[in-house]
């Protein structure tokens, strides 16, 4: 199915924020929203809220970091969004491409009708204002988005955990799948990571650089949102942390981490699989996260 990257910020002014109506030519018709679209081939999401919003409202933004982070589906189409806290940092609002705007409390939004996305972040809650704007500081979390319920895995399936995709929706995690952000299709043929640092698929397929670019995008969001720790997939050519398939394709683990894991260990982000995570065993979101000791 269709997959689509998209960004939206929250602007924020004192203790107001900005809502745009969408034109009444474009799908969701005059319905609500956070300004933002999708993001450009070779761009990071920061980078994509702060084009669109210039291209939209003739404004520079200073981004804060993401807040919220959801998967919505539609009949021909699974369409990510990220949400950042920003404000303007320099321009005069001016819509470009939108019905109206407002800026408007948390409370005066019920006045309005919001696309999906946008009033799913409204109905949790999940509006952070950044302390930079007086609001409350938070040190989330990254997490593996098929932990949290997106059909990202290689066969179109996922791996949900609940208590994960609650942290999610309750903005205390962020979710990223490292190999749709390296620009790999879903489905796709399984790859593993060799010993020598290279991944392949079972087809024969050197992906190394794919897997490399969709975990330093993957990085760069998590830098974003001020990750100071992470729940990954266990075992995965990405995600996994200590143990990992040998890339023969045998089913034989070996140590090692996936590309991604291990960039987070190598920036001193610990790192644990959803099984550790389970079981409680090492330091949880909202507990300072323990360094952890890498095969
Ligand atoms: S790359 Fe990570 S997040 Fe994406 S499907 Fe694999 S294990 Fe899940």
């Amino acid at each position: 199915m269709n997959r689509m990257e998209v960004t939206a910020a929250v602007i924020w002014r004192g203790d107001r924020f900005l809502i745009c109506q969408r034109p009444r030519d474009k799908y969701c018709a005059l319905l609500w929203e956070f300004p933002g679209g999708k993001i450009e081939p070779g761009e990071t999401a920061e980078e994509c809220v702060i084009r669109e919003c210039r291209e939209e409202l003739g404004v520079t933004l200073r981004v804060h970091g993401m807040i919220y982070d959801t998967v919505q589906e539609h009949p021909d189409r699974v369409v990510h969004i990220r949400f950042f806290a920003a404000e303007i940092a320099s321009g005069e609002l001016t819509p470009l491409e939108h019905n109206a705007v407002a800026w408007v409390t948390q409370a005066e939004t019920a006045g309005y009708e919001f696309c999906p996305a946008d009033a799913k972040l409204l109905r949790e809650n999940a509006l952070r204002r950044p302390s930079r704007c007086g609001g409350t500081p938070r040190k989330p979390w990254v997490v593996s988005e098929c932990l949290a319920g997106a059909p990202c895995r290689y066969d179109g399936g996922s791996n949900l955990v609940p208590e994960i995709r609650a942290m999610v929706d309750r903005g205390e995690a962020v979710a990223v799948c490292p190999e749709t952000l390296g620009g790999l299709p879903t489905p796709r043929v399984p790859s593993e990571r060799r010993g020598d640092g290279r991944v392949v698929s079972r087809a024969g397929d050197d992906v190394t650089e794919a897997f490399a670019a969709g975990a330093e995008r993957a990085m760069a969001l998590c830098r974003a949102a001020g990750c100071v720790g992470a729940v990954l997939k266990a075992r995965s050519p990405s995600c996994g942390r200590g143990v990992i398939y040998d890339g023969n394709f045998t089913g034989r683990l070996v140590p090692g981490n996936g590309v991604f894991a291990q960039l987070l260990l190598d920036a001193g982000i610990p790192v644990m699989t959803e099984e550790a995570f389970g079981r409680g065993t090492e330091a949880r979101p909202g507990e300072e996260p323990k360094p952890t000791e890498e095969a």
